[in-house]
């Protein structure tokens, strides 16, 4: 044999079994999202690697170090999506959807690219779903935004919810709790990690969500953002909790969360589930007020979140799906398989799932090929039924069987398995 290609590092089959799963999901995300009347958008899996850099951030880092950036054969620099937000902002802005009536509601679906050390639950090609609302500063905006990533979880029965809350302000106040956060490491800076320490410089906010156990006992201790928010960051705040009060959704305030990206103002939030045992975000996202107008759109006010696929699927247990199979179709001698061909060809029009004999072996060895496949039904039709002008349709789960007449066989099936 020729020796074999593997798939590239971090990348992953989603094999048949597993499949099942994730359609399962995408079906649910597409019925809720329809539900509150979000649409779906699609946008190319490349972009120009500009977008990424003005729409992410140069200094975090997805844009620093995790980006799959190539100079293409007409010497552009384009870069794979490493989100979905960045991408949907860029279209909304250039299809003019700010001149829409009444707030957009978008939602995506489709594969991402990092290049990060692959782990468990984390791979260089990964999936997302996420949605975005466009044009309104609403803090029920938010709130129904929490709701809709809630209610998919909870349609496909994930355990041990919770959702975190918290503000990061906006440009005016958060200046202030820069300055507190600054003046807290001022006096510990040799205490933290060296990317903290670094991080100090850059990006104070992101210190907070540093996983050394050094830096997270430290953080103990650090102001909470929550005592710098200024009278409408305050205001905007209360009137979500307020909103998700309203039906009876439960959260924790955690003025520790702030999220890796740089865009958030106000909102930020996570969907944690305790269901792998410690505990996992499954969802993430926040208000964004400032980055359609800082990519060149007309001010508008934004709210989103996304999910990862591949850790909602381990929470899930994504294997052993298999397609469900209505009937077998068991055949021998040349003449019968013919007949039978036509059968299976009929019956999966009328809309069952249908699978044939292809070995043309034995006929006890393709009933037991039927019992493999889980089969349902099991159809049998050799040469003394073909000769009688009939076929015998086992029930494999009742155990009970019965002679079909070939003539108007396909609809006496059809009725007789569903
Ligand atoms: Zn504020
Ligand atoms: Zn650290």
């Amino acid at each position: 044999m020729e020796k074999q290609v593997s798939l590239p590092r971090g990348t992953k089959d989603i094999l048949p079994d597993e499949v099942q799963l994730w359609q399962r999901i995408e079906a649910t995300a597409a019925v809720i999202f329809g539900r509150c009347h979000c649409s779906e958008i699609r946008t190319p899996i490349f972009e120009a690697t500009e977008l990424y850099a003005r729409g992410i951030g140069e200094a975090t880092d997805i844009v620093s170090k995790e980006m799959y950036t190539f100079i293409d054969r007409g010497e552009r620099s384009v870069t794979l999506r490493p989100e979905g937000t960045a991408g949907v902002v860029r279209a909304f802005i250039q299809n003019k959807m700010f001149a829409l009536p009444g707030p957009q509601k978008l939602w995506y679906s489709g594969p991402m690219f990092r290049y990060e050390r692959p782990q468990a639950g984390r791979q260089r090609q990964f999936n997302q779903i996420g949605m975005e609302i466009f044009g309104t500063s609403s803090p029920k905006a938010d709130a129904e935004a929490i709701l809709v990533s809630l209610d998919i979880f909870e349609a496909l029965g994930v355990q041990g919810l919770e959702v975190q809350i918290n503000s990061l302000g906006c440009p005016d106040c958060r200046g202030n709790y820069r300055k507190a956060l600054v003046a807290f490491f001022e006096n510990k800076k040799e205490e933290y990690c060296s990317d903290c320490q670094s991080r100090v410089e850059l990006n104070p906010l992101r210190v907070l969500d540093c996983k050394v156990p050094a830096c997270k006992a430290l953080n103990q201790d650090a102001p909470s953002i929550q005592e710098t928010l200024c009278e409408g960051c305050r205001e905007h705040q209360k009137e979500l909790l307020a909103f998700l009060d309203s039906v009876g959704t439960s959260y924790r305030l955690n003025p520790k969360l702030v999220r890796g990206l740089d865009y958030y103002t106000r909102t930020v939030f996570e969907v944690v589930s305790g269901s792998l045992g410690s505990q996992n975000t499954l969802c993430g996202g926040g208000r964004y007020d400032n980055l359609v107008e800082e990519c060149g759109g007309p001010p508008t006010p934004a709210v989103g979140w996304s999910f990862g696929v591949e850790r909602l699927v381990m929470i899930l247990g994504g294997k052993g799906n298999v397609l469900p199979l209505d009937l077998f179709v068991a055949s021998l001698g040349e003449a019968a398989e013919r007949k039978a061909f036509e059968l299976a060809h009929g019956l999966r029009k009328s809309g069952l799932s249908v699978e044939t004999d292809f070995s043309g072996g034995k006929l006890d060895k393709q009933i037991k090929q039927a019992i493999r496949l889980n089969a349902k039904f099991l159809l049998i039709l050799g040469e003394d039924e073909l000769a009688r002008g009939e076929c015998l349709l086992k029930n494999l789960s009742e155990r009970s069987q019965g002679a079909v007449p070939l003539e108007g066989a396909v609809e006496a099936i059809a009725g007789l398995v569903k």
